[in-house]
């Protein structure tokens, strides 16, 4: 159960407050800003610490990134909670959907659904896009073998929609940790057809929380391409952990010091604001025991993710006041084994919504962020909550 918060409203529609009252935080927190902000208290504790910092440049080593740290960017604390509501729902009167339960027939082909012999009474299921980005009724075309000044695939792959619950008001994060596992187990039954695509290269599977992270529709679900190709940022993050496996022998996220980094463990599973992260706020979950697939995952360890994903995306709510965020499962190329590949190591990204990209980032492809993570995982593990 939830602690119970207070939640004021200030006129104007300035921002939401939350204060929390909360148990196991030592006396709460004094707010910095002096007045100014009307800030969350957690939030601006942690941010004092980087108003003195001078900026750094923090290399992602999984990612081969570089990121610059430059906390004179924060020029309030309250710059990081989200201003956007993260659900402009288009008609607020909106109660139900094509994806409630009900409307089934309003929706493109069902792939699967759980339980598989479920009729009306289904927990999630998996449908195919109405809007696919790509076709699962052409021809795959393979990939060039020579060089051409116009490399071309035909639009061959696959785009499905897993809808995570039967009612619209649900979002993931209201979903017992048992049933955020079995979103997680559909991923991975999903992946597993897939692969027998030999032409499917990659399965990109997301999340789009709230309009300006990308979601068209309210009801809560998640995304998954098969593309007939492994994705540039997939084979710079394989090249960069491969390069580091051979320098040291080791896999980067299996020696990943969490230590400040540290937001909250659970028994299979760690939960860090990375060294250098790209975007405030952003979080990793990462197996703690070695793992290149997250389709290997098993239904223990999905429903252990399923309750830190879900812990997670509720103090992100909380401290960064319900942001638009996406996730995204960072995985290997699925047509190769284990064993082709023991630098791989899987990871779930969380990235909150809270900064824009312009051009600096466009041009460069390295980001500025105003945050350090140490901070960030800071106000997150701060957060006294428990989920059931
Ligand atoms: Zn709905
Ligand atoms: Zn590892």
């Amino acid at each position: 159960m939830e602690k119970k918060k207070k939640r004021k409203k200030k006129k104007g529609g300035e921002e939401n407050r939350e204060e929390e009252e909360e148990s196991g935080r030592g006396g709460g927190h004094k707010n910095r800003a002096g007045g100014g902000g009307g800030d969350g208290a957690g939030i601006s504790t942690t941010m004092g610490s980087s108003e003195n910092r001078s900026a750094e440049i923090r290399k992602d080593t999984v990612n081969n990134r570089w990121v610059i740290f430059s906390p004179a960017r924060a020029r309030r604390p309250s710059d990081f909670k989200s201003k956007s509501k993260s659900n402009p729902n288009p008609n607020p009167n909106q109660s139900e959907c094509p994806f409630c339960i009900g409307h089934e027939h309003e929706c493109a082909p069902e792939i699967f659904r759980f339980p598989s012999d479920s009729t009306s009474n289904w927990k999630l299921r998996v449908i195919q896009n109405l809007y696919p980005a790509l076709s699962r009724d052409i021809q795959p075309s393979s990939l060039p073998q020579n060089p051409t000044p116009t490399p071309t695939l035909s639009g061959f792959g696959f785009h499905d929609v897993v809808i995570e619950s039967p009612l619209h008001s649900l979002h993931l994060s209201d979903l017992n940790p048992v049933h955020v596992g079995d979103v997680l187990l559909a991923y991975k039954k999903r992946i597993e057809q897939l692969r027998s695509h030999d032409s499917i290269k990659y399965v990109q599977v997301f999340k789009n929380h709230g309009a300006s992270a990308g979601a068209s529709m309210t009801h809560s679900h998640s995304q998954m391409m098969g593309l007939p190709f492994v994705p540039p940022a997939v084979s710079a993050r394989l090249d960069s952990m491969k390069e580091n496996f051979d320098q040291t022998g080791k896999c980067s996220l299996c020696e990943i010091q969490s230590n400040n980094f540290l937001i909250d463990q659970s028994t299979h599973f760690i939960s860090i604001a990375p060294f250098a992260a790209t975007f405030p706020f952003e979080i990793w979950i990462i197996p703690l025991c070695h793992s290149s697939h997250f389709h290997e995952i098993d239904g223990e360890k999905a429903a252990d993710l399923g309750g830190l994903l879900k812990l997670m995306l509720r103090k992100m709510y909380l401290q960064l006041n319900n942001p638009p965020f996406n996730f995204m499962i960072h995985t290997s190329p699925i047509q190769s084994t284990p064993s082709q590949l023991p630098y791989a190591h899987w990871y779930l990204q969380i990235v909150p919504q809270l900064t824009g990209v312009g051009g600096f980032e466009i041009g460069t492809g390295c980001y500025i962020n105003p945050v350090f993570p140490e901070d960030a995982a800071k106000v997150l593990r701060e957060v006294c909550i428990t989920i059931e």
